[in-house]
């Protein structure tokens, strides 16, 4: 491609995802397009939710002994589990990176997680350069420096009697939509907020999966807000062709199905890897997706539902919707946004899921869980204004009633109108000269020059 640096194949990047799913996507993604930029590529991963190196022959694997046990990851809480794996894999990934750095095999850097504040710690110590990779939105990036002055002005820990309120030091955010809503642990989120920012301040340069055309405003304040460079080059799928990066296996015959149905009919319902739900909320899904009336194909992973390993349809479910509901436990989930026969995209608005659903142009009902989800379901519904948001308790009714307006009412199909701008402006973006391709550009330069 035109404009393009070339680089010595001498030249190697170190990649160190987070072990979880919507992380370890846009790692991979990143490792790819800095492959066929001619770096060689090393990926660290840990023993938990570990990567199979046999899918990924061109790269070379070292393997972090992270001494979890399974009871540390048995909670939803995924705050502590930062902690214990940055605490425990510290150690192992020094005495790694000493011996890379010694087997002398042209490191050029380091590109970790945002959340493996240690690991960037460990980077500098030994005076090689680190990189982050922020695999949510700009936003949510903002919000993470933002924290302590909402928890000096009394935002924190959030209340339940002001979640309405407008956040005007963030807007558009309401408190509702804050980072650790969910009753996080306001120490261990006060403590991974600031680590991380340290860690991004001290990098050598901020990576964000995110595209100008959609978070221009907040992009442009973190280079206030940043003294690094910082490269906007999402939607980072888009660059690459299908990765096999996921740690379940996909159900591939939801595409024969969907193969079956008519143009843009289908509603894609799924949660990511991560968020559950209690079993009462599941049936208030499972039935406001049944009388709705409309095709569905729906992925219910094990884990989904809480205190259940796996999940049992309830009576009569099977017969309501015979031939017109699927239920997958995991599925190819860029290939089923890309469908012709997908119409909408009920998700928790994991931000790779939100930027798959804007990719692809399907409009949305935004279901937020933890962590950024409300905030990127904030993004959806106020500012992009491609989504419905399900709020307050799940309830069959307005289940069914939000899935018939996105699917089949004059509002969804606004939304399915503003989405095609969305879309034309993610591929647009990736183009020789556009935003994300320039981004890249000027990315490997500063790999190279730093
Ligand atoms: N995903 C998938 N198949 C599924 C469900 C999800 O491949 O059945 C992928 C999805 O494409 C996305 C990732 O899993 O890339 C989930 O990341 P996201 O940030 O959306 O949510 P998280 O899992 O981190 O909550």
């Amino acid at each position: 491609m035109s404009g393009e640096l070339r680089v010595p194949m001498s030249c190697r990047i170190l990649l160190f995802p987070l072990p979880y799913q919507g992380h370890i996507n846009p790692m991979l993604e990143l490792a790819s397009l800095l492959h066929s930029r001619g770096f060689a590529i090393t990926i660290f991963h840990t023993q938990f939710n570990s990567i199979d190196p046999t899918k990924h022959p061109s790269y070379d694997f070292i393997s972090i002994v992270d001494g979890t046990t399974p009871d540390q990851f048995e909670q939803d809480d995924i705050l502590s589990q930062f902690i214990v794996l940055n605490n425990n894999c510290e150690g192992p990934f020094h005495d790694s990176l000493t011996k890379i750095l010694d087997e002398n095999k042209g490191v050029a850097c380091l590109v970790a997680d945002l959340h493996w504040y240690k690991m960037h710690a460990v980077a500098k110590r030994l005076g090689v350069a680190s990189l982050v990779l922020r695999t949510g939105s700009a936003a949510s990036l903002r919000c993470f420096i933002t924290f302590p002055v909402l928890r000096a002005k009394g935002y924190y820990p959030l209340q339940e009697s002001q979640k309405d309120e407008l956040v005007t030091e963030l807007p558009p955010y309401r408190v509702k939509d804050l980072i650790g809503m969910n009753n996080s642990n306001i120490v261990d989120l006060a403590m991974i907020l600031t680590q991380d920012v340290e860690a991004a301040k001290n990098s050598s340069g901020i990576i964000i999966n995110t595209f100008n055309a959609i978070e221009s405003d907040d992009i442009k304040k973190l280079h206030q807000e940043f003294s690094v460079p910082i490269f906007a080059i999402g939607p980072l799928h888009k660059f690459t062709s299908q990765l096999q990066s996921s740690l379940l296996p996909p159900d591939r015959s939801c595409l024969d199905w969907l193969d079956t149905q008519a143009p843009n009919s289908v509603l894609y319902a799924s949660f990511g890897s991560l968020a559950s739900m209690d079993y009462g909320e599941f049936l208030e899904t499972a039935w406001g997706l049944a009388n709705s009336g409309q095709p569905f194909l729906w992925v219910v992973r094990p884990g989904s539902i809480r205190g259940t390993e796996n999940a049992y349809m309830p009576d009569g479910f099977d017969e309501e919707v015979r031939g017109r509901g699927k239920v997958f436990a995991w599925v190819p989930q860029l290939e089923v946004l890309a469908h012709d026969a997908v119409g909408g995209f009920w998700t928790h608005n994991g931000w790779n899921s939100t930027l798959e659903g804007i990719s692809e142009g399907v409009p949305m009902i935004c279901r937020p869980y933890f962590g950024d989800q409300m905030g990127n379901a904030r993004y959806v519904t106020h500012v992009w204004k491609v989504g419905i948001e399900l709020e307050e308790k799940l309830e069959r009714r307005m289940i069914a009633k939000a899935v018939r307006s996105l699917m089949r009412e004059k509002e969804g199909n606004a939304m399915r109108e503003r989405m095609r701008e969305l879309r034309r402006n993610a591929s647009d973006c990736i183009k020789a000269n556009g935003s994300s391709y320039s981004a890249i550009n000027k990315l490997v330069d500063h790999i190279l020059s730093s």
